[in-house]
């Protein structure tokens, strides 16, 4: 094993990367590590060689020295991010943004206040709770090259570059996204999203237009655990509304599509298989 410095400790720790994360890459040949960090979604080898630049002993599985260059980092853990894929669009400038997010809201009113791509009325058009959101965010984006645009933008004086922008529809956008979906996390789908981190998750309520219905996706058996965390509510809230249809059941347990519809329906939600 190899054993990590002070400073690597510290570097690790700053980047929020838990030692999950870290893979023991001691006398392995880099196609053999790279290719098992991919397997395991791991972001950090050690015990490699040093860098040419500086002498640091970790890489990214991309094989890139993450000290010298954090920007490969932080592209990486995009990847491996839990969370919410959404569309965001502008009227004004008829471009559309694909992103993720643990908030979509949040992240939205950032834009805005930001001013990204020169924009500042982008408001929540589609979003969905993936596991892997980072990789169905980057697939989405491919689907779309196409109609991929570049801008430019001042900010503070300082010319900004936006590469992740297209101009299409907002509902191409959103097809882009669930194709996304589905070749990424197609069966598997709900297991995995059973086990994602959720802290921090938009509540939908909060990014909803009045009247617009949000469309959730379960296939196959509904567990109320699963379908709280679709609608960005606590489960306990769910079993509430059952308890108010004199429903009574725990946490883990399934719950019978009719009645899963009607939960939906009143917290404004459209359940779909
Ligand atoms: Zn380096």
């Amino acid at each position: 094993m190899a054993i990590l410095s002070d400073e690597q400790m510290r570097f690790l720790a700053i980047h929020s990367i838990s030692m999950s994360r870290v893979f023991d890459a001691s006398g392995m040949k880099r196609s053999v590590y790279q290719a098992a960090m991919r397997e395991l979604s791991m972001t950090i080898a050690i015990g490699v060689s040093p860098c040419n630049a500086g002498g640091h002993t970790m890489k990214t599985r991309s094989g890139h020295c993450p000290q010298c260059g954090t920007h490969n980092l932080a592209f990486l853990l995009r990847h491996d991010e839990d969370g919410y894929v959404y569309v965001a669009d502008s009227k004004q400038s008829g471009i559309v943004k694909i992103g993720t997010a643990g908030d979509v809201r949040t992240r939205i009113t950032t834009l805005n206040n930001w001013g990204y791509g020169g924009v500042s009325d982008w408001r929540v058009h589609y979003h969905i709770a993936c596991a892997k959101a980072g990789k169905v965010e980057f697939k989405a984006q491919s689907l779309l090259q196409s109609y991929r645009i570049s801008r430019t933008y001042l900010k503070g004086g300082n010319t900004v570059d936006c590469q992740e922008l297209f101009a299409c529809s907002a509902s191409m956008a959103t097809e882009s996204v669930q194709k996304a979906v589905d070749q990424i996390m197609p069966s598997k789908r709900l297991a995995e999203l059973s086990k994602a981190k959720v802290a921090g998750v938009a509540k939908p309520e909060a990014v909803r237009q009045p009247n617009q219905k949000i469309a959730i996706q379960i296939k196959g058996p509904v567990y109320i655990r699963e379908l709280a965390q679709l609608m960005g509510i606590k489960a306990h809230h769910v079993v509430q509304d059952l308890l108010k249809m004199k429903i009574h059941l725990l946490l883990d347990q399934e719950v019978s599509r009719q009645t899963a519809e009607k939960i939906c329906k009143k917290r404004g939600f459209v359940l779909k298989t």
